[in-house]
């Protein structure tokens, strides 16, 4: 049994030595990505949910990487977060995002308003010294209002250094940038926090949204927050939306802005250049 004990002890330590070298591996595969310009955006519209208009693209990174391929983001994202890369990672994406925005606005016919873009950024991004001057060269350098930029942050990763991030969290909504509670519900602090937080909206949870059609008692936690978030005046958006019943749903519960594979996949910015001024009807 010990034997046994010791080949099972040694198998993981196998694996786990795998694991520890392929992060390695892909750490330093990113460090080259980012200098490489392997690195693409793709751009999900946000719908308003009451006109069908386009309200916003939220910039999603893509690594193509020259072996693996395609390497999402829920696996590259938590080792950049972890390496201290991902500040370059999210200057990168800040600034390619409004490029990106700044063309889409050329495109657009004389009068129509203009566009507008979410980027995610982690929790510690918010906590460099540098990073609003980062955001604030972004926009200007590419002639764009503060608010036209959203920055989105998931509650868990906020929540770690959240005095740190406070103060940036400040000076941003100085500048004019919205900030936005990504992942909304995934917590376990949301509701505490969602009064005294400097954020202008909410993303409800793509969990909660898929839970809507089994008429559970998750439609009154849906309705709950969209009517909280509405009353402290923040605006709501749903995410994942995906069955035409959902939309329905959402649509009849008053929540303001919402996306999902339903409306439209994350798109090529060529793609998304072509849809922003399309109204959609349902
Ligand atoms: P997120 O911010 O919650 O982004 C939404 C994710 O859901 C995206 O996955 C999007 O493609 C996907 N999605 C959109 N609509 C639907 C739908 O109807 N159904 C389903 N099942 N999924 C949908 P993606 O692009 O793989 O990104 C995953 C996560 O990686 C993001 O979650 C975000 O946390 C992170 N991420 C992506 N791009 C960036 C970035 O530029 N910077 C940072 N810091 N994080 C990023
Ligand atoms: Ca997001
Ligand atoms: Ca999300
Ligand atoms: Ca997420």
């Amino acid at each position: 049994a010990k034997a046994a004990g010791r080949a099972r002890t040694a198998l993981f330590d196998a694996s786990l030595r795998a694991q520890l070298a392929s992060q390695v591996n892909l750490e330093r595969d990113l460090r080259r990505a980012l200098e490489q310009q392997q690195l693409s955006l793709a751009f999900q519209p946000i719908y308003d949910l009451a006109s069908g208009r386009v309200d916003s693209f939220e910039a999603l990174v893509r690594w193509q990487h020259p072996e693996r391929g395609a390497v999402p983001p829920s696996t590259f994202i938590p080792i950049a977060e972890e390496s201290a890369l991902i500040g370059q990672l999210t200057e990168w994406v800040l600034r390619h995002a409004c490029a990106q925005l700044r063309a889409f606005e050329r495109d657009l016919p004389p009068g129509h308003a203009r566009p507008r873009l979410h980027v995610n950024v982690s929790g510690t991004d918010m906590c460099r010294a540098n990073f609003v001057s980062q955001v604030a060269a972004a926009l200007l350098s590419n002639g764009l209002e503060p608010g036209q930029l959203t920055l989105e942050i998931t509650e868990s990763t906020l929540m770690q250094r959240l005095d740190n991030a406070l103060d940036v969290m400040g000076r941003l909504r100085e500048l004019g940038v919205g900030l936005s509670v990504d992942d909304f519900g995934t917590g376990y602090s949301s509701l505490a926090y969602l009064s005294t937080l400097p954020i202008t909206s909410l993303k409800i949870d793509r969990s909660f949204v898929q839970r809507l059609q089994d008429q559970t008692s998750d439609a009154e936690v849906v309705k709950a927050v969209i009517t909280l978030g509405h009353a402290l005046g923040k605006t709501v958006i749903a995410e994942g939306i995906e069955t035409p019943d959902q939309l329905a749903q959402l649509r009849a519960l008053g929540c303001g802005l919402g996306q999902g594979y339903l409306l439209a996949r994350p798109l090529s910015p060529e793609a998304a250049s072509a849809v922003v001024a399309v109204e959609r009807r349902w």
